[in-house]
């Protein structure tokens, strides 16, 4: 049976897409799903996420250039547009539901130790299951990457990559040199405030903080929370980039397609193109020009590993034959860990609950307006960016995040929270449903520069089989005594006047399994911490980028993969360090400024090639030009009865026969099958159409050792070619 918080919110979101942003009609109208799938083009890019939609978009405003975009799961769904609702969509078939390994010091309190790590499994990716929040991190970041070799990737670099993207709905962030309008994708504020949140700002401002745009100029502050939403709904990067590119005849977006493998070649080391699975058949494509590997942190180094690049002891044990040793992919996890959970009660009847929200003139409002609490970011109406007593107090480098809900677990009726926090029942029913939807505000504490680095390995070589994620949550001691830090500060902030003339107050029941912790201590509120940690959904580097100097490095700062050509990597998993901040928006900006590394690339390399086509001369020209005159006098041109066969751009799952080679043999049975009225026959042909210049009886020879020749040497011989170079 359904419940009420269900059935109001199919209704909103049969509503909102009714009056709104999400009917085929409207202008952002749906990405339509390839059907013909060619056999090449000149990019090909593994996963239409935060990274993977925009390069599909950049690159494929170039019209010469074709684009194939590759997405192991469908549209985005139409539920997970309602901001206060961005949680509904974890644990479905939307998300990837991968789960950690069992944790020594986090996840102590779910089954098996493990914690739930959602991932988008759509267009957009994680950006259409996330919690929408708009936040860049901290210059200090950026500039770390450079100083740490990484050219082109300091703070004065990116922000222009920041601000291209960008459309800023509010005319006073808009109007600063930190913001900009007109972008593609929207970022805005929520048409609602609760008195909570406006006693968050003022606790803050109490606590010496100044109110800010933790985007702007200074990080260190307090602020409501900036969110990709567009018209009171999500704006994922499938809406803010895919949908505008939707019409483009060089783009193909294909849906379900899972990718099990990067074609490489093993002598070459030249990345030729990938293998992926649609709806039941396996198809083969090749990129005449670049594989661009956005699958995100945890599949990227996954689909390195399928395709036999990375430690090659690991591999061979999956029964992978390595193409290139590589031991650091998948190494360098990291993501930002915090405390779910904590529950402040109030007196005032200003938590935003879903027995409160769920009636039909809050409903009818969001779809008419966008102005009701259901217009909330993800729940999270501020954010902070604050010090812990082991930041440095003169810079401005915060090293706690703050989120502030005006609610907590216990607002959603037991519905939501509960099931994707992945509370065991004894801890619910015991901590939680004794105070179900009591009026209440929560924090998330976090430590913003974690040191603990985990892994990602395969658990087998089946593409289809999770990988074993184990990010080591809490191994650096460092990670969790700041993080106790961050819990006092939010404790602190709950005495401030602006929140006590609430009534604020901890729940003070002791978090069950951390009952014999002295109450209140460092000690007990590391248990809580190792209880009830929570992953913000912020992995990354497991390809890290680095320069030549770093040994570690899997990628240049050019994105280039470092040993293989024509494979470029373009995730958070390219991120050596996370930024001080949510990762959404940083990994918009590593698209954009992927797409502009390799527009540059392929500009410098379309420069090389025509300089060396104004170098051919003598007898290249002289036999071009005999061939085209050949070709426009005589047989080959297009209107000859035996005109030129065509290349099948649409090749279909399945064939009558098929015919490995349209050479001497291979062509004649493919007339001769063909004679059969009914009969399907595909010709696979590894070259392409044979050559003009080939035409011409007198210089038969002259296609030897060019690119329409195979090129074979025999061995060296004993009793034959001693004359020739090696005798071969
Ligand atoms: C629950 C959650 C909440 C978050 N909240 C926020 C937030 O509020 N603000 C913020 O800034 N950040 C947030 N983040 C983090 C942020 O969304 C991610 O860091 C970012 O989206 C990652 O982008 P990506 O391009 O690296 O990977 P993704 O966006 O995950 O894209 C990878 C894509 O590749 C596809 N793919 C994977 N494997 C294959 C394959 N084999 N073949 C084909 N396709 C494949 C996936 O389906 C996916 O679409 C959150 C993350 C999560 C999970």
């Amino acid at each position: 049976m359904y419940n009420a918080k269900q059935i109001g919110l199919a209704l909103a979101s049969v509503l909102s897409w009714l009056l709104f942003s999400d009917t085929p009609n409207d202008p952002e109208g749906y990405v339509q799903d390839a059907s013909n799938i060619r056999t090449e083009y000149d990019f090909i890019i593994i996963g239409a996420g935060s990274a993977g939609a925009v390069i599909a978009n950049r690159l494929s405003e170039n019209a010469d250039w074709n684009i194939l975009l590759l997405e192991a799961g469908g549209d985005e769904s139409i539920v997970g547009q309602i901001p206060a609702n961005a949680f509904a969509l974890q644990l479905t078939n939307v998300d990837w539901q991968y789960e950690t390994q069992p944790q020594d010091n986090a996840c102590q309190s779910y089954k098996d130790k493990r914690c739930n790590w959602p991932r988008g499994k759509m267009l957009g990716g994680s950006s259409s299951i996330n919690s929408m929040l708009y936040v860049r991190g901290n210059k200090r970041d950026y500039d770390k990457w450079k100083n740490d070799g990484n050219v082109g990737w300091g703070y004065d670099d990116v922000l222009p990559y920041f601000l291209k993207s960008e459309d800023n709905q509010n005319p006073f962030l808009a109007g600063t040199k930190y913001h900009n309008k007109g972008g593609l994708l929207t970022v805005g504020e929520s048409g609602f405030r609760t008195p909570l949140g406006t006693a968050f700002i003022q606790g803050g401002v109490e606590m010496g903080y100044e109110h800010r745009d933790y985007n702007g100029e200074f990080q260190t502050g307090f602020g409501f929370a900036q969110g990709t939403v567009r018209r009171g709904s999500r704006c994922s990067t499938s809406k803010a980039f895919l949908r505008p590119a939707r019409n483009r005849k060089n783009l193909h977006v294909s849906m379900h397609s899972r990718v099990s493998k990067i074609l490489i070649d093993p002598d070459t080391k030249v990345a030729t193109g990938v293998r992926f699975e649609k709806h039941g058949h396996i198809y083969v494509v090749q990129a005449t020009k670049e594989v661009v590997l956005s699958a995100g942190a945890i599949a990227s180094p996954q689909i390195l590993m399928l395709s036999g690049v990375g430690p090659a002891a690991h591999l061979t044990e999956k029964g992978i034959t390595p193409i290139l040793d590589q031991p650091y992919v998948g190494e360098n996890l990291n993501d930002h860990v915090g405390l779910i959970g904590i529950v402040f009660l109030i007196d005032k009847p200003f938590s935003l609950l879903t027995t409160r929200l769920m009636n039909l003139p809050t409903l009818l409002n969001y779809a008419l307006f966008r102005g009701t609490p259901l217009s909330m970011i993800s729940g999270v109406e501020g954010l902070a960016f604050v010090k812990s007593k082991y930041a440095d107090d003169d810079d401005d480098w915060p090293d706690v995040q703050l989120h502030f809900g005006p609610g907590s677990d216990i607002s959603d009726d037991g519905a939501t929270n509960r099931r994707i926090h992945g509370y065991t029942d004894e801890v619910w029913n015991e901590y939680y449903k004794p105070i179900l939807n009591r009026d209440s505000w929560t924090i998330l504490p976090l430590f913003l520069r974690p040191k603990s680095r985990g892994t990602i390995l395969l658990n087998s070589k089946d593409p289809h089989d999770k990988p074993l994620i184990n990010p080591n949550y809490f191994s650096d001691p460092d990670d969790l005594k700041i993080t106790v830090e961050s819990v006092k500060i939010a404790l602190a902030l709950s005495k401030t006047d602006a929140l006590q003339k609430l009534g604020s107050r901890l729940y003070d029941k002791p978090f069950p399994g951390c009952e014999n912790q002295p109450l209140w201590t460092d000690a007990y509120w590391e248990c809580w911490i190792k209880s009830a940690s929570f992953t913000l959904g912020h992995s990354v580097g497991t390809c890290k980028m680095g320069p030549d100097s770093d040994p570690t490095a899997v990628v240049t700062p050019e994105l280039k993969f470092r040993g293989i050509e024509n494979l470029r990597v373009a995730d958070t998993s390219i991120m050596p360090s996370l930024p001080s901040g949510n990762t959404n928006a940083p990994t918009i900006m590593v698209g954009e400024k992927a797409s502009d590394l390799i527009k540059n690339t392929w500009k410098e390399a379309s420069v090389e090639s025509s300089r060396a086509d104004t170098m051919f001369l003598g007898r290249e020209f002289g036999l071009a030009l005999i061939s085209l005159i050949s070709g426009f006098l005589f047989s080959d041109n297009r209107s000859n009865p035996e005109g030129y066969v065509r290349d099948t751009s649409a090749i279909r799952s399945e064939y009558d026969f098929i015919i490995i080679g349209a050479g001497s043999a291979g062509a004649v049975i493919a007339n001769r099958l063909t004679e059969i009225d009914g009969w399907n026959v595909l010709l696979l042909e590894a070259g392409e159409d044979e050559s003009i210049t080939g035409q011409i009886p007198l210089f038969a020879a002259s296609l030897q050792l060019t690119d329409v020749d195979w090129q074979y040497k025999t061995e060296p011989q004993a009793n034959a070619c001693q004359g020739y170079v090696n005798q071969k």
